[in-house]
């Protein structure tokens, strides 16, 4: 199929020519051939007339349809993965900004979940490149696997990944994220010798006049309080503990 679209996919103007001329000139032979037919068998004006738009417009029309079935199915493809994280199949970053905006303003509740990777350096460091990417890979299944049909997840950075919980209501906030806090399987190295990561979970549910922006904030200063407090688990941002001289910039946001 690529070959057929290729061959006749014209690649300078010359080519537009060319292909131009060829085209041209083959209606044209097809037109002479069906006006030659009709004087010599002395053919009826109806019978010619639609034998002449079946076999000479037909192929025609027929090509046209598959051309724009062809495209269509072109943009839908680079759609989704203009969409897509291409190593775990997630959305990226832009996408997941633009679904969970959209979720955020339709939802009743729900929150932010920020998600990193925990010691995700040593593995590389430890088994390898691939091993980590293999790693990756594992998150974003068991991310899946944890979630609901409504949610959304994306892969926003390195070893960060985001989600949004639509209409979740705080104790599913609660539920959820400690899922996530679960040690997850992968094998790695020659041997795919078994090994499990955690990851630390930063949770801003919504409140009214939050934006987006301001869940963000909210969410990573509870994942850095998570990655403080020893890893491998979920700290809600409405839960957490003013320690004494610590000042919390994201509570000023909203
Ligand atoms: P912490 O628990 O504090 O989050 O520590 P960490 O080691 O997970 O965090 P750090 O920021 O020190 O390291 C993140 C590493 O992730 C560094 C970078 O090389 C690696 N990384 C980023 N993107 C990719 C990727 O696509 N594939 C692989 N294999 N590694 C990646
Ligand atoms: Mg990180
Ligand atoms: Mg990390």
């Amino acid at each position: 199929m690529n070959t057929i679209l290729r061959m006749l996919e014209p690649r300078s103007r010359l080519g537009v020519l060319v292909r131009f001329t060829l085209y041209v000139s083959l209606i044209g032979i097809a037109n002479g051939a069906f006006t030659l037919w009709r004087d010599w068998q002395a053919v009826p004006l109806p019978v010619y007339l639609v034998a002449h738009a079946v076999l000479v417009g037909g192929p025609f029309t027929a090509f046209f349809f598959f051309m724009l079935m062809q495209q269509v199915r072109l943009q839908k493809q680079l759609s989704r993965l203009s969409r897509m994280d291409g190593l775990t199949g997630l959305n990226n970053r832009r996408s997941f900004m633009e679904m969970a905006e959209r979720l955020m303003q339709n939802s009743d509740g729900g929150a932010l979940l920020l998600i990193d990777a925990d010691h995700f350096k040593k593995i590389n460091d430890t088994y390898g490149h691939q091993a980590g990417d293999k790693c990756l890979k594992s998150i974003a299944h068991a991310m899946m696997w944890n979630l609901r049909e409504t949610d959304i997840a994306g892969r926003i950075g390195g070893e960060e990944f985001a989600v949004f919980l639509a209409n979740a209501t705080p104790a599913q906030v609660r539920t959820i994220g400690a899922r996530l806090t679960k040690p997850i399987p992968f094998s790695a190295g020659s041997d795919d010798r078994p090994l499990t990561v955690t990851l630390s979970v930063g949770a801003a549910p919504c409140c009214d006049g939050c934006s987006l922006d301001d869940l963000f904030h909210r969410a990573d200063h509870a994942l850095y309080q998570a990655k403080a407090l020893g890893r491998a688990r979920v700290v809600i941002w409405d839960e957490i503990e003013e320690s004494p001289g610590f000042v919390d910039a994201s509570r000023a946001v909203c």
